[in-house]
């Protein structure tokens, strides 16, 4: 039996996926080219949604091999197929690259295979090779059904039944080498790899001094190379993209020693696998290696990473992506019809797009092309917004004018974080106080939130004191939830003191309370009357004017890794006796209060931490058990965490704030349980964000289902508390934070040149704002404006974008849920980035 879920999201909704229905439908899934982490989120997303709507759903093994050689290649899926895959690395339905499908014969006997099951729409899984064999099948399968018919192989009949193939792509890739969309699967996962192994090699860098050169995947395509270098504050990055100029061999040389000119212990020198100079030459790792010690005589090592790139646990974000993605997948194929072309389904942003396939891999060649002719700069363009942003980013960062080279603004910019430690902040201070520098300005770091700015804890920072900060977790500069209310006066003297022109504020909803709170002072306090930003930073994701905050992926990821252990050690008990003992073990507090408190507690860390502390308690308990994991999120009233911790992870519940329940609800998902324990899945997940009702408590809710699970299942519960505040912030937090900041001190630089020599006094709403992420375009909203979208009493936006996505995750758990599908890709078109 399902649980019946009949409330619907609310909102004017134009139309519901119960609309939609996959009767008589049947699709076939495929996964092909390289594998990618998350690959197996899209499968599950593609299954589930696919029986969902009433569809046939057909896994076809080992790519187009499998469906060249159909037979048991292509197997019906059912729920359970796709059960416990979501945490798992790689594809459980095999990839493997196939010749056969290159010619016409080969896809000739494919087309057979899948005519036999009555498949006419498949979901493809892969890289532009993989896609643009789908787009030629897609566009041959007339010729291809006239001819079995003729062959007799078909009867007339199913010709004109089968007549169109409809076909869908995602792009599983760890390179991102595809244009059009921002993200491709396995790519945010293929990032984590890398920046463990930075992390890593950075503590052993603290006793040796040395310079490491780090290969990267991507034979054309540097997003890896670049987006890590960024996210490490790397000393030099090679990509084909866009090649060093001549004479780099020196430049880099010179900036290498400079560097340990200003006891940098560690150069960190990132190349991706495709590097090229200006004139097609590859840069090879050993020959940069050559160059460090001829030239400077370093210590120097080169690790190529290879495929560990491609290997572990898929991050939150790939198996958020992937499983939007394959419902989009689904719904894409339900509404194509036949002069539909056949499409990817891409992220754009953070919105969910529709492209034609065959466009995205014409831009894609095109950029092969452009670097093979050596126009690079077409090159940077054609790969699109988000890569061109990140290269620039980067240049600004790394690069430093000589100080004389600068012109000065005698401005006087102030950096301040607030709130909650969320890991992320301390690359947005470095992004901030660089771009600032570069700007002309003289920056300010104020210490300990707005307690410390009120006495006068401020002090001057320079370019070097930030050198090493973007992997650092919680707030170096301090931070504190203080308001600034109480002070004004005292800070306004700050104000004036040090002449402070302008201000950035990093934080969560304090930070955002603080903002509203120093503008409301402007008619008193002139001092305020300058311009003042804030970039969203909490765990929560909470803050009106951002679909995201930094720190808030670092902290899904702590999250997911968190039920992984669980399972692991559910799965590992079975073998292994010491571990039959009670399982709620991570200590932790749930008072989000304590300010600056860094707990460096990472995820593998975590389960460390459960393995040690089983050690110690060493008492034995049943063995293995049908097992429900209760677990409690941090986030105060926004059930942010809790939702898309449970997308990611699978949840059968998440108890959020947002959407009220009441016993019912309840009692329907402890039946959910009981009646998935009859299956062969036998674990459960429940996630319960700590707010979410003041009397059903955690306690309440393990209390209720280990009553009611008796005999059926038990029960564990574990409390998160402040680790998800992050020891290392996830790449995208560090690149999040450094990119967003820059955006706002380029913002500020702005405002104060507007100013420059008049005296300008900032009253006006809009140079108080919030820089946030919203759909795809990055915005400046004004406070003033963002005050009509706040639930001030439970500190969260009116608003929130991901409460659309919670029907999936409830689909995606087998209940019942309306799905809106109003919002989902209208049929765009791919578009270079203008430079
Ligand atoms: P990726 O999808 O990761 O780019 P490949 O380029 O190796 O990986 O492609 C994977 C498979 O897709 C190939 O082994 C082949 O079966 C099929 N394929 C690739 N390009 C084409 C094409 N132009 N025509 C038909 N099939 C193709
Ligand atoms: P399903 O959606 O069938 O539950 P999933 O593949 O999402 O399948 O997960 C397998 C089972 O394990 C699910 O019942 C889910 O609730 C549970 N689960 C998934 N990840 C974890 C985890 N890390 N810790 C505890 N339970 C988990």
């Amino acid at each position: 039996m399902d649980a019946d879920d009949s409330r619907a999201p609310k909102g004017s909704l134009r139309k519901f996926l119960e609309h939609l229905s996959g009767a008589g439908k049947a699709i076939g899934v495929l996964t092909s080219g390289g594998d990618a982490q998350g690959m197996n989120a899209a499968v599950r997303a593609v299954v589930r949604m696919g029986i969902y709507v009433g569809a046939k759903v057909y896994f076809i093994y080992e790519g187009y091999q499998g469906m060249v050689d159909g037979g048991s290649n292509i197997a019906e899926a059912d729920w359970e197929s796709v059960s416990s895959i979501l945490q798992v690395g790689g594809t459980i339905i095999g990839s493997a690259r196939c010749q056969a499908f290159r010619t016409r014969e080969g896809r000739l006997k494919a087309a057979c295979n899948l005519l036999q099951r009555g498949i006419t729409n498949l979901c493809v899984i892969g890289g532009d090779g993989s896609l643009t064999g789908a787009n030629l099948f897609r566009k041959e399968w007339s010729g291809l059904l006239e001819e079995l018919a003729r062959n007799g192989q078909i009867d007339k009949e199913a010709v004109q039944k089968y007549a169109y193939l409809n076909v869908v792509g995602m792009v599983g890739s760890i390179d991102n080498d595809f244009c059009g969309t921002d993200m491709t699967i396995g790519t945010d996962s293929a990032l984590h790899r890398i920046i463990e192994v930075v992390d890593a090699i950075m503590t052993t860098a603290q006793s040796h001094q040395r310079t490491f050169v780090l290969e990267v995947m991507g034979r054309h395509c540097g997003y890896l190379a670049l987006v890590s270098a960024l996210a490490c504050g790397a000393d030099w990055v090679f990509l084909p993209e866009s090649p060093p100029e001549e004479g780099w061999e020196e430049q880099m040389c010179v900036k290498l020693s400079e560097n340990r000119a200003r006891k940098k212990r560690l150069n960190i020198i990132i190349v991706a696998e495709g590097a090229i100079d200006t004139q097609n030459k590859p840069i090879t790792s050993e020959k940069i290696k050559e160059l460090v010690v001829t030239q400077l005589g370093y210590d120097t090592r080169v690790t190529i990473l290879g495929h560990v790139q491609r290997g572990g646990t898929p991050s939150a974000f790939d198996r958020i992506l992937a499983s939007r993605m394959g419902v989009e997948a689904v719904i894409a194929l339900l509404e194509a019809t036949p002069d539909t072309p056949a499409c990817v389904v891409s992220l754009n942003g953070n919105h969910a797009v529709r492209l034609p396939l065959m466009e995205c891999v014409q831009m894609t060649q095109d950029v092969q092309k452009a670097m093979d002719e050596r126009r690079f700069q077409d090159a940077v363009r054609l790969r699109g917004r988000s890569f061109a942003g990140n290269l620039n980013t980067y240049k600004r960062l790394a690069i430093k004018l000589p100080d004389d080279q600068i012109p000065k603004t005698n401005c006087n910019v102030a950096v301040i974080n607030v709130g909650a430690p969320a890991a992320g902040m301390n690359a947005a201070v470095r992004s901030a106080v660089r771009v600032g520098i570069a700007d002309g300005h003289r920056m300010l770091a104020i210490y300990d939130g707005f307690d410390g700015f009120a006495k006068g804890q401020i002090k001057e920072i320079g370019w070097t004191d930030v050198g090493g900060w973007t992997g650092q977790g919680g707030s170096i500069l301090g931070t504190k939830r203080v308001l600034p209310g109480k002070y004004l006066e005292e800070i306004a003297t700050q104000m004036r003191t040090h002449s402070i022109n302008a201000l950035l504020i990093i934080g969560g909803f304090e930070a955002y309370l603080g903002l509203l709170e120093l503008s409301a002072a402007r008619e008193k306090h002139e001092e305020f009357c300058v311009p003042m930003v804030m970039v969203p930073a909490t765990v929560s994701n909470n803050v009106p004017g951002s679909d995201f905050s930094i720190g808030a992926d670092t902290a899904l990821n702590t999250i997911t890794d968190a039920y992984k252990s669980a399972c692991d050690m559910a799965e590992a008990r079975g073998r292994h006796q010491e571990l039959c003992i009670p399982l709620c073990v991570v200590p932790a507090t749930i008072s989000n209060n304590v300010p600056g408190t860094e707990i460096s507690l990472g995820s593998d860390t975590g389960l460390n931490a459960v393995v040690e502390t089983c050690d110690r308690i060493k008492q034995s308990a049943s063995g293995t058990k049908r097992r429900v994991f209760i677990i409690e999120t941090m986030g105060g009233y926004c059930g942010y965490l809790a939702n898309m911790g449970g997308l990611a992870a699978g949840a059968d519940a998440a108890y959020i704030f947002e959407e009220p329940f009441d016993i019912r609800d309840l009692q329907s998902n402890v039946e959910h349980l009981t009646e998935k324990m009859k299956t062969t899945i036998q674990r459960g997940l429940v996630l319960r964000n700590e707010s979410c009702s003041e009397n059903y408590t955690t306690d309440f809710i393990y209390q209720l289902y280990s009553e009611e699970g008796k005999g059926v299942f038990d029960c564990r519960k574990n409390v998160l508390g402040h680790m998800q505040q992050g020891g290392a912030p996830s790449p995208f937090d560090r690149n999040f934070g450094t990119k967003i900041s820059a955006r706002a001190m380029e913002w500020i630089t702005a405002k104060l040149k507007e100013a420059r020599g008049r005296g300008k006094k900032f009253t006006t709403d809009d140079s108080v704002c919030v820089l946030g992420i919203s759909k795809r375009n990055v915005i400046f909203q004004p406070v003033a404006e963002l005050k009509k979208q706040t639930d001030f009493e439970h500190r969260i936006p009116k608003e929130q974008w991901w409460l659309k996505l919670r029907p999936l995750m409830k689909i995606l758990a087998k209940y019942k849920a309306s799905y809106d599908v109003s919002d989902s890709g209208q049929l765009e078109h791919v578009q270079p980035w203008s430079v």
